[in-house]
Parts: C-alpha cells; sequence; structure tokens
C-alpha cells in the first residue's frame, strides 16, 4: 500500500517490490559500524532495511509529508541508529556530515536530478566508501559506458576518474508506483583508488579536470584542437597555436583526437600539460 499520493515533480516512483529492496540494500554490505546516507527515503521501501543491519542511517527527504511519515514508522525512542532530515540533497553537505569518516550512500533516485545527485557525490568522493543507486538505464549505460561510443561522456571520465562503476542489475517499470516510462538499473560506485596512479593529484584537481572533460566534450564531434581553444585561453592565458608546438615538442598527440577517444588517465595527463604550460 503507498501511504502518500506520489507528486511527479520530485520524482516520487515508489518502490514496491519487496524482493528488490532486499537486493538493492544487500548490495550495501552493511555491518553495525557503518555511517549510511539514504537520499530520498520517500515511503522507507529501502529504510526498513538498511535499519535492520544496525548501521547508523540518515535519511535526507525533501517531502515533509514523506518525513511526517517516516518518523512515524520509525520513531526516534526506537531507533536511536536513525536520523531523519527534512532537507534538499543538492544543499547538504555530504562531507560535513561524514565529519572525517568514509560514508556509504543510497538511493532509488528522483529520476529529475539524478545527474545532479551523481555529481554531487563524485565531487565529495574522497568522503565516500560506495553508493549504491537506482536510476535510470541511459545515465547508467553512461557511467558504464566503453571508450569510442556513443554513451562514453563526461559522466564516464566522471566516474573513472574518482572510482569506477558497475551495473548490478535492471529494474523493470512494474516494480515502482507509478511506473516510470523507463526501465531502471542499479549501480554500484566505488572510490577505492589506493594503489592507483596519481590518486592524490586527481583527488586535489578533480574539479578543474572535470572543467576540461566539460570542455572537450561540449562539442564532441571536432577536435580536442578546436573544442578547447576557449578553455586553453581561459585556463592557461595561452593561444592554442603555442600549445601544439609544445605538445609537439613533448610528444603529446592529444589535440588530434575527438574527445570520445580519450580515456579518464589522458585527460589527466592532458589537464597536467595545460596546467604547466
Ligand atoms: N526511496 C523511496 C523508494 O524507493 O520507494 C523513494 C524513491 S523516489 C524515486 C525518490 C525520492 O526522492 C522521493 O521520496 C522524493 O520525494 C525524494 N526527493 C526528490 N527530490 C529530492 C531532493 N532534492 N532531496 C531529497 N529528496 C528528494
Amino acid at each position: 500500500m503507498i501511504e502518500i499520493t506520489p507528486k511527479k515533480s520530485l520524482g516520487q516512483n515508489f518502490l514496491t517490490d519487496q524482493n528488490i529492496a532486499k537486493k538493492i540494500v544487500g548490495l550495501l554490505e552493511l555491518t553495525a559500524n557503518d555511517f549510511v546516507i539514504e537520499i530520498g527515503p520517500g515511503t522507507g521501501a529501502l529504510t526498513g532495511l538498511l535499519l535492520e543491519t544496525g548501521a547508523n542511517l540518515t535519511c535526507i527527504e525533501i517531502d515533509k509529508r514523506a518525513v511526517d511519515l517516516l518518523n512515524s514508522k520509525f520513531p526516534a525512542d526506537e531507533f536511536d541508529n536513525l536520523t531523519i532530515c527534512h532537507d534538499d540533497f543538492m544543499k547538504f553537505g555530504i562531507k560535513e556530515l561524514a565529519g572525517g569518516k568514509k560514508v556509504k550512500i543510497i538511493g532509488n533516485l528522483p529520476y529529475y536530478l539524478t545527474s545532479g545527485i551523481l555529481f554531487k557525490i563524485f565531487e565529495s568522493h574522497r568522503c565516500v566508501d560506495r553508493a549504491i543507486l537506482t536510476m535510470q538505464r541511459e545515465v547508467a549505460r553512461r557511467l558504464t559506458a566503453k571508450l569510442r561510443t556513443k554513451d562514453y561522456g563526461i559522466l564516464t571520465v566522471a566516474v573513472n576518474l574518482p572510482g569506477n562503476a558497475k551495473m548490478e542489475f535492471n529494474i523493470p517499470p512494474s516494480c515502482f508506483y507509478p511506473k516510470p516510462k523507463v526501465m531502471s538499473s542499479v549501480i554500484s560506485l566505488r572510490f577505492d583508488r589506493a594503489g592507483r596512479p596519481d590518486s592524490e593529484y586527481i583527488n586535489s584537481e578533480y574539479i578543474n579536470i572535470m572543467k576540461l572533460v566539460r570542455a572537450s566534450f561540449n562539442y564532441r564531434r571536432k577536435t580536442l584542437t578546436n573544442s578547447l581553444k576557449g578553455f586553453v585561453k581561459s585556463f592557461a592565458g595561452t593561444e592554442m597555436d603555442a600549445l601544439l608546438s609544445k605538445a609537439e615538442q613533448n610528444d603529446i598527440d592529444f589535440f588530434s583526437k575527438r574527445a570520445e577517444e580519450l580515456n579518464p588517465e589522458d585527460y589527466v595527463e592532458l589537464y597536467k600539460f595545460i596546467k604547466d604550460i
């Protein structure tokens, strides 16, 4: 039974299949020592299962009706491992909440906000251990795309710089109320770069590297020589011609390629080259 009338404007498609809910929560492999953030708990399809693990859970929900419902389902005097915040996740400080610890994030996302939520998580990746997120399949495909395909783009590079994304399983519309128009997918994200090259550099320069990635994909049919003229000028204060001759001297051959031909490590190398010019 659905206890509140779903609002389309808030992306409310409530999960009604208990087995799927269990499968999603199981992917987070929670113990009582974990610290978890649930984005958009809604009527609590995942919340009760998360609480059963004994983990410390903070839920962030924008809809006051859902917050009131959750408070009555999970009263504070019975669930001392739960904090329910009536808040907009986009205004919420993951880092402040984590307070130096690594958090796990879970959510069946409101699809109107999927990209925004993903970038917010990526930008806070240093305090996130992993995330299990349900989203529209089209976005899941972009996160897990292969080099030189039409789905390979800003999102693919954005997740693979600090971590990686894995497609777990699909969920048909019939498992939600109301049924979304699209197929959904559960994605797991991990942000453990220990031992990978350049991990400290990527941590500290992530936001700037992403500016380069966005500029590169802005005109994805063009070569980087053409698409990056503006970025090179504004970021490094240099003309493209000067950069190209320096690139030739240093055997850097990215500029004749298109954005979708560079892997995430190439973007780090290209960023360093432009920054150090
Ligand atoms: N977790 C529930 C479930 O699986 O049935 C609800 C999922 S529903 C797809 C998305 C939820 O995100 C809704 O409860 C909606 O109110 C909430 N939401 C939408 N925008 C939000 C925002 N900016 N911050 C926090 N929650 C939001």
